[in-house]
């Protein structure tokens, strides 16, 4: 809860109940959820806080936003670089076939890519697919 927190104080999120429980599970599975499998967890929660909470999240720079398969947008941790004005997640995220889990791949970076003249990036996002180390045997 310590580190909770202070991942709330630095971002500059004021601290509510329903942003504690939800950050805490967030770093105690260290895994992407969507808000399906936050209503599982917490079934006496209300699903609209749950959603304005994770929005709140992800406008803060606690939380980032992929785009897997399906309609209903995963979360994960942002690093503690994050901000409400400038994410750094440039790392790709990889989709599992089978169990469908996300992971994201911290370990690399989406290369810059040269883009034509009076193009602007905003936004990149690499999904890899494949089969996670789980489901290999
Ligand atoms: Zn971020
Ligand atoms: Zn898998
Ligand atoms: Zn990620």
């Amino acid at each position: 809860m310590e580190q909770v927190n202070k991942i709330l104080d630095q971002k500059a999120v004021r601290i509510t109940p329903m942003r504690q429980l939800l950050l805490e599970y967030f770093v105690e599975e260290n895994a992407v959820l969507g808000l399906s499998e936050l209503e599982k967890a917490f079934p006496k929660s209300d699903r609209i806080t749950m959603y304005r909470t994770l929005k709140t999240f992800e406008e803060k720079g606690i939380l980032h936003s992929i785009k897997g398969e399906g309609d209903e947008a995963k979360y994960a941790l942002c690093n503690e670089h994050c901000t409400p004005v400038y994410h750094i997640d440039k790392h790709p995220h990889f989709q599992c076939q089978k169990c469908k889990q996300v992971t994201c791949i911290d370990s690399q970076l989406i290369p810059a890519m040269e883009l034509p003249n009076g193009y602007v990036q905003k936004e990149v996002t690499m999904m890899i697919k494949g089969i996670c180390s789980g489901c290999q045997t």
